[in-house]
């Protein structure tokens, strides 16, 4: 690959957003549309899905697309699929940027949940739980048992009900901010992902402090890339020496 590389970059991130930052004009940043549209970027910006993997293989070839940054959130596993699917079918470099998982540490109690059912059948002995896993929750709100209050923390503003407070904020948290709200609210079990990385990991150090069990989502399954990268910096330190951003 070259200097004449057109990159697509996936994000909806704020990993992708960094990188997306360093691209030159002849660059694509993708977003799914769930969040805001950075509108000072160099590189073009692009909003909504593609149509599967078929619709995306056709974009990066009416794009003359060169590579596939894949930097989307740990979770997102269908977008990545989609895209290691488009690039095999033609022929497009695919790169990722894979955020390693948190790993428990001394104190932690963390439970592994596969389902949304795994994590009800988990949560059945708590009272008051707060959910950081994004808006799935926001689904079920009809079906909050008595015994529970939920305290839903996600990017979707929403009313609520009787049995459940949204917090429509985002990231970054502190561990005093953390702190605060779980001591406020109280809480007695966290949910999360693994997502990995520094923005959101405060309230691991508080539920380890606070001896809060926490019932984690276990990582999706992702593809292989031709090059992954564990680190942003790393990736962008790439596409400069190799001078294709
Ligand atoms: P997903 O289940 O993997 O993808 C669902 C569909 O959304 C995809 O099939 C694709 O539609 C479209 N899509 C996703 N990311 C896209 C992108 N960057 N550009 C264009 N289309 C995209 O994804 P998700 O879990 O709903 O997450 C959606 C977005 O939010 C992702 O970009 C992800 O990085 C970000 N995000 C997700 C999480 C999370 O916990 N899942 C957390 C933070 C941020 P088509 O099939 O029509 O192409």
């Amino acid at each position: 690959m070259n200097a004449a590389a057109r990159i697509l970059l996936l994000g909806g991130t704020g990993d992708a957003l960094q990188i997306a930052r360093q691209l030159g004009p002849r660059h694509v940043y993708s977003l799914a549309g769930l969040g805001r549209v950075p509108q000072d970027l160099a590189c073009s910006v692009r909003v909504g899905g593609f149509g599967g993997a078929d619709g995306l293989a056709d974009y990066l070839t009416m794009e003359a697309i060169t590579l596939v940054l894949d930097a989307t959130h740990p979770y997102a596993a269908q977008i990545s699929n989609n895209a290691a699917r488009a690039c095999a079918a033609t022929g497009t470099c695919y790169w990722a940027l894979r955020r390693p998982a948190w790993q428990p540490r001394i104190g932690d109690d963390w439970r592994s949940v596969a389902s949304w059912s795994e994590l009800v059948t988990a949560l059945a002995p708590f009272k008051r739980p707060l959910f950081t896993s994004g808006r799935e929750p926001l689904s079920h709100l009809d079906e909050i048992p008595p015994h529970q209050h939920w305290l839903v923390r996600c990017l979707d503003p929403h009313p609520g009900n009787a049995g459940a407070q949204v917090l429509g904020v985002r990231g970054p948290f502190t561990s005093e901010g953390e702190r605060a709200l779980f001591v406020a609210h109280g809480i007695d079990v966290i949910v999360s992902k693994n997502s990995g990385g520094s923005a959101t990991e405060a309230k691991l150090e508080v539920a380890r402090e606070m001896r809060l069990p926490v019932l984690m989502h276990a990582r999706p399954t992702l593809p292989v890339a031709e090059r992954e990268f564990t680190d942003v910096a790393a990736l962008i330190d790439c596409l400069l020496s190799e001078k294709l951003a």
